[in-house]
């Protein structure tokens, strides 16, 4: 039996630009749902420590989540554990379908999907998931205490995710493609004074191995001397960037080459009643900072399209008697 719920918005994904989403259109007085997968919080909660959202010089990605979700309950949000799996317009009606079953009709849809890990897809990584291979550093880092850990990649996520496992690990080896990091220079400079991070420069892991149950080894290819060679190490924690979430609409969205949702500056997407918010969008920058900054626009101007249906809907009525 289908089970339908009805809210005046559903907010898609729960990281922090959809819950500051939440809390802004629960404090318009609206009836606002936030679909969250795993725990709310999004890749923030999955974050060893934050020290760039203003205010907190220091707190642990937990906590802020914790914090942001807490704090848009207390105005009304209702968070649901739910995989949302398709939106699509109904009239004007939005309508977001969930693995669960469960239908969720609105007036006005957020979109604050964020992105999956980019997968290295070379032989061993399938294999090895979950047996040494992660993409969660603070999920997983404490299984590999007094090991030595690789990660790979040369963005903020790598040269920080690989700091942050010093604390359990003996020696992470961060392994990147090129001689140059793309990672904020503080970020860069906490690494390089490190003592138990090493770098390994322009060279890609070309293999995951193992002993069947962990991984015990990596093959590394040197791409400018052309050098093989291997690296043993007990887990490997691939963060070479993400995929946006972007492919969740019926109707064709109108996305940019690398996926991200396009929209403009009131956070409307190219279907009527469609907003986005945070990583999925198309932007310059992906910070906690200016996430939380586009749910604050997402939902007024969810309220504003909201009013303006209303009014059509007046409009409409006042004619007809
Ligand atoms: P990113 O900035 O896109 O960096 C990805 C890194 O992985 C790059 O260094 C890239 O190398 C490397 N890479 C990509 N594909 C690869 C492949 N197939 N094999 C090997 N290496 C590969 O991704 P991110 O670090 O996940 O960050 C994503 C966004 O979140 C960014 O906007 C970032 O600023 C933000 N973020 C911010 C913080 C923070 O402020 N504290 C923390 C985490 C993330 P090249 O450099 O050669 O392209």
């Amino acid at each position: 039996m289908s089970n339908e719920k009805t809210y005046d918005v559903v907010i898609v994904g729960g990281g922090p630009g959809g819950l500051c989403a939440g809390l802004y259109v629960a404090r318009a007085r609206r009836s606002v749902v936030c679909l969250e997968k795993f725990i709310p919080g999004g890749q923030i909660a999955a974050t060893g420590d934050v020290e760039d959202f203003i205010g907190f010089e220091h707190i642990s990605g937990s906590e802020l989540a914790e914090r942001f979700a807490n704090h848009a309950k207390k105005f009304g949000l209702e968070i649901a554990s739910e995989e949302a799996t398709e939106v699509y317009v109904d009239g004007d009606d939005r309508v977001v379908t969930t693995a669960s079953g469960t239908t969720y009709r609105a007036k006005a849809v957020i979109l604050s999907t964020g992105g999956s890990p980019v997968r290295l897809g070379i032989p061993g990584e399938d294999e090895y998931s979950g047996k040494g291979v992660s993409y969660c550093a603070i999920c997983d880092g404490a299984f590999f205490k007094d090991q030595v850990i690789a990660v790979v990649g040369g963005g903020d996520a790598a040269v920080e995710e690989g700091v942050f496992l010093t604390k359990f690990a003996t020696k992470v080896y961060v392994i990147h493609r090129r001689d140059q990091l793309r990672a904020q220079k503080i970020i860069q400079a906490r690494a390089f004074e490190n003592p138990n991070v090493e770098f390994i420069w322009d060279t890609e892991v070309k293999e995951i191995r193992g002993n069947g149950t962990k991984v015990t080894e990596l093959e590394l290819h040197n791409n400018k001397t052309n050098e093989k060679s291997t690296l043993e190490v007990g887990a490997i924690f691939p963060y070479i960037g993400f995929h946006p979430n972007s492919d969740i609409t019926r109707e064709k969205l109108r996305v940019d080459q690398g996926g991200y949702i396009i929209t403009n500056d009131h956070m409307e997407t190219s279907i009527k009643g469609v907003f986005a918010c945070g990583d999925v969008r198309a932007q310059l920058v992906r910070q906690v900072t200016n996430a939380v900054g586009d749910g604050t626009t997402a939902a007024v101007a969810a309220e504003k399209y909201l009013e303006a249906l209303e009014d059509k809907h007046r409009a409409t009525r006042a004619v007809a008697t």
